[in-house]
């Protein structure tokens, strides 16, 4: 079965948009974050008009129904990735998560001169709280090249990183290169030399699908906004024994057993770690963005995008003063062509774009030590996903030929 493209587009509202000028929208920003359809914006909006109030509070007949929507949410996510409700912690988004997993996890359990191995393509979500953590408990933070000739990670370098190594973070797909990481490998590598592993999933969640319980990962991150989902949302998924090593960093309401004047108590599990009121309305609009997904095949949907960013890429290589950075012809690559022109500047360059309608991202993509391996401050980023078509690659290659047959 091939994906019905145009009936995919149809439950995208957006995607009939104009711009201000006329143009048609042609949204090649999807790394950024993916455009919602209509059943996730209903699923939010009859929860406001229908059942608003606060969940695991009151006993009123709202309260019950938000409780169990909120509730239902988190099987339905948690099953999706393979895994159960109990190893799911909702957060804002990956960038809480990670953090979660630096003050929640790390700040408990590691200390001076611990190593924590990164590579030099992390988000800066996943670079940062560990800078935080090297000043607040004195970790060693060491980073994994990549390779320049195929912008992938250098796995040799990684071998020597991982020596010694407490836990290891990788993002399992580069919102930059769109290069997947050999995140099997790099799991069955640190645990053999005792190291836990957090794997950011944020862009790896959108293009396949992600099993938590075999993947074998102690910490996945993981953003739903990037995947159909709301904004607000998303979620850390963590081993049993690893959330047993875990304390919270926030603390208040809803997390609590019993509190006194002299102290409190906390939750157990994953309730512990969900303080103040959970976000009702963005849980309810990603289970339905889960059960949307649900329908399709994700090797499918990777092969399409695949299809698409591959043979943009191709074309993008026949237009002079074109360099794109990384290798959206691999098989495993995820939809994510960066480039950039050697005579018009970037920022310039989306502008124009913009003026035929075209969304992509420029700048340094949150991942300035990848920007500075590629010895480039930014990049130009055209992103695709499951409702992007090839018509629409087709009329940005031509477009961005004629903008460099006017302007370079
Ligand atoms: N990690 C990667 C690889 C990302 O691309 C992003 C978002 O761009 C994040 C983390 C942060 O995700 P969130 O927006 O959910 O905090």
């Amino acid at each position: 079965m091939t994906l019905d493209v145009e009936a995919i587009r149809a439950d995208f509202p957006i995607l009939e948009r104009r711009l201000p000028n006329g143009k048609r929208l042609v949204y090649f920003d999807n790394a950024a974050t993916s455009q919602k359809p209509q059943c996730v914006i209903d699923a939010m909006s009859e929860y406001y008009e229908h059942y608003n109030s606060n969940a695991h509070r009151a006993n009123h007949t709202l309260a019950d129904e938000a409780t169990t929507a909120l509730e239902g949410a988190r099987d339905r996510i948690s099953s999706y990735f393979g895994t159960s409700p109990d190893q799911m912690i909702y957060t804002s988004g990956a960038t809480e998560a990670i953090n979660l997993v630096a003050y929640g996890w790390a700040r408990e359990n590691l200390s001076e001169g611990d190593v924590v191995v990164l590579t030099e393509m992390e988000h800066h979500a996943d670079i940062v709280p560990w800078q935080q953590m090297s000043v607040d408990i004195g970790i060693e933070v060491r980073y994994v090249p990549i390779d320049l000739e195929s912008y992938t990670l250098d796995m040799d370098a990684f071998e020597v990183a991982l020596e010694g190594a407490s836990l290891v973070c990788v993002v399992h797909t580069s919102n930059v290169l769109g290069v997947r990481n050999p995140v099997e490998e790099i799991i069955e590598k640190s645990h053999a030399v005792g190291a836990r592993v957090l794997i950011d999933c944020a862009q790896g969640a959108p293009h396949e699908r992600i099993d938590f319980d075999s993947l074998g990962a102690d910490f996945v991150a993981i953003s739903a906004h990037k995947m159909a989902g709301p904004t607000g949302i998303g979620c850390i998924l963590v081993r049993r024994d690893a959330m047993e090593e875990m304390v919270p960093f926030m603390t208040g309401g809803s997390m609590i057993k019993r509190v006194t004047t002299e102290g409190s108590t906390f939750q157990e599990g994953h309730a512990m770690f969900e303080t103040g009121t959970p976000r009702i309305a963005e849980a309810i609009g990603w289970g339905a963005a889960v059960e949307w997904l649900e329908q399709f095949d994700m090797e499918e949907v990777h092969g399409h995008i695949n299809d698409i960013a591959s043979w943009t890429a191709s074309q993008m290589r026949g237009i002079p003063g074109i360099r794109i950075y990384g290798d959206p012809g691999r098989d495993d690559s995820s939809g994510a062509v960066s480039f950039l022109h050697e005579s018009i500047q970037s920022q310039d360059l989306a502008l124009l774009l913009d003026e035929g309608g075209f969304a992509v991202r420029t700048g340094h993509h949150c991942a300035q030590p990848l920007m500075d391996a590629l010895g480039v401050p930014s990049t130009n980023r055209a992103s695709f996903w499951i409702y992007n078509t090839m018509e629409e690659a087709d009329s940005f290659v031509q477009y961005l030929q004629e903008i460099v047959d006017r302007f370079a």
